[in-house]
């Protein structure tokens, strides 16, 4: 089955020959090519190949020098058996060791080497590459911040603080907005003060819980509170920590910032799929619905795409379920690697995947679908009954806000029904 992918790859090397940007930035550019540091002499696990083509630069180890470029070091562990090579890496950089069977021990000494990622036989493209992408948000990510407290001297100071720290601010002080006000600011965390008039921090807390989207938004509280019982009384109802007041500001910013990183990456693991490691289903439709309102806001247009693989039960019943698998992760990989790395590729279904091409016409993302289209028609598998080639149909709309993310689904729906209809293997707008 490796066929399929070097052979996408190859066709992808192009991009891989970028030169990563000289200049240092505070903060990256999503869409910059990340360096991936590959301590594997021969490449035994194909990775260099897979990590390009989903735009990694992937330079070989010993030709390469740890640097602020660098996004990750790949160990293959049979190459430093001692774990020397990772203890010295790891205090630069992020590390993910191969290990063949990794047992506690073998983990446990990794641990203490400072090694964040082992992953086992057989090496996983999916899992590599989630780390990466976990490594590349948390570089990326701004993490936004709602502060909700009554003394508004207070609030703004904690604001401050946490945006001195590059941390986006939205200050409440009134409790009855605070439901609205996470509605509206989407925040990472919530700062909550306990002491408040009119309704206490506790009991928005049992309020904001009460939708069960916000089930897993984490809250700080603050307090005064020593009394272990309204301590407990919090931790029942999701508070994740408690800051003491009079706050400590280093302290403030150091929690805030640890429980914000640990939620996202929490919420990256729930939010993807386990085959194919993109978006699911119903994080595309959030996603897409603010993609949408961010469109009607800036005017910019935004394209969605339903993307399905034809005849593809004639494949699982011709060569097998986990072939049909590795054909679903081969198109993930071609989606995810042939479009920007702004753009949303989630799992719908099955064997159909929703595309959002950020800034992008219905015309323009015709012609990018149908070029990766282009591509993996090209590619053969391999399958229990010999060599096979697969191909994908899809509908695609854009918008400029003026029709809601549902719709916008429906329209794609109905494009790819067109597809099908008249022939499959092609693209076809609504
Ligand atoms: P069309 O060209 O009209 O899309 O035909 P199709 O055969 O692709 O569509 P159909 O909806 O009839 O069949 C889809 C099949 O996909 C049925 C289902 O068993 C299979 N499938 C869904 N999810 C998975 C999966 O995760 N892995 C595998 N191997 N097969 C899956
Ligand atoms: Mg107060
Ligand atoms: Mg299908």
């Amino acid at each position: 089955m490796n066929v399929a992918l070097d052979q996408k790859q190859r066709l992808q090397a192009g991009m891989t020959e970028q030169k990563p940007a000289a200049t240092r930035r505070a903060r990256r550019e999503d869409n910059e090519v990340r360096i991936v540091c590959l301590f594997d002499p021969g490449d035994t696990c194909g990775l260099k190949t897979k990590l390009s083509g989903l735009g990694y630069l992937v330079l070989s180890g010993d030709a390469c020098t740890v640097c602020e470029d660098t996004l990750a070091v790949v160990i293959n562990g049979t190459t430093d058996p001692d774990l020397e090579l990772c203890r010295k890496l790891a205090e630069k950089t992020p590390v993910i060791l191969l290990a063949e069977e990794p047992d506690f021990n073998y983990r446990l000494r990794a641990a203490r080497a400072g090694v964040e990622a082992v992953v086992g036989a057989p090496y996983d493209l999916v899992e590599v590459e989630a780390w990466l992408s976990g490594y590349r948000d948390k570089e990326s990510k701004t993490f936004t911040i709602l502060v909700a407290d009554d003394e508004e001297l207070a609030a703004e100071t904690y604001a401050a603080v946490l945006e001195a720290e590059g941390m986006t601010v939205a200050v409440e002080t009134d409790p009855r907005n605070i439901p609205g006000r996470i509605a509206s600011v989407s925040p990472d965390l919530v700062l909550l003060d306990i002491d408040m008039p009119g309704a206490s921090g506790l009991e928005v807390a049992l309020i904001v819980r009460q939708t069960r989207r916000y089930m897993s938004l984490p809250i700080l509280f603050l307090s005064a509170e020593r009394d272990s019982k309204r301590q407990n009384l919090a931790r029942r109802i999701g508070g994740d920590d408690f800051i003491a007041k009079p706050v400590n500001l280093d302290d403030l910013v150091t929690r805030v910032k640890l429980r914000a990183e640990r939620a996202v990456a929490l919420r990256d693991v729930m939010e993807r799929d386990s085959l194919t490691g993109l978006v699911n289903h119903a994080n595309f439709k959030i996603r897409l619905a603010g993609e949408v309102e961010r469109s009607k806001r800036n005017g910019n247009p935004v394209s969605v795409a339903l993307v399905d693989i034809d005849h593809f039960k004639s494949i699982n019943d011709t060569h097998g379920h986990q072939i049909g698998d590795r054909v679903i992760q081969a198109l993930a990989h071609a989606l995810v690697g042939g479009l920007r790395q702004t753009d949303v590729v989630s799992r719908y279904g099955g064997e159909e995947f929703g595309v959002i091409l950020l800034d992008t016409d219905a015309e323009h993302a015709a012609s990018v679908l149908d070029k990766i289209r282009a591509r993996i028609s090209q590619l053969e598998f391999e399958g229990e009954k010999g060599l096979f080639t697969v191909t994908f149909s899809a509908g695609v709309t854009s918008g400029t806000g003026e029709r809601s993310a549902d719709e916008l689904i429906g329209a794609a729906d109905r494009g790819l029904y067109v597809a099908k209809r008249s022939g499959r293997d092609r693209i076809s707008i609504a």
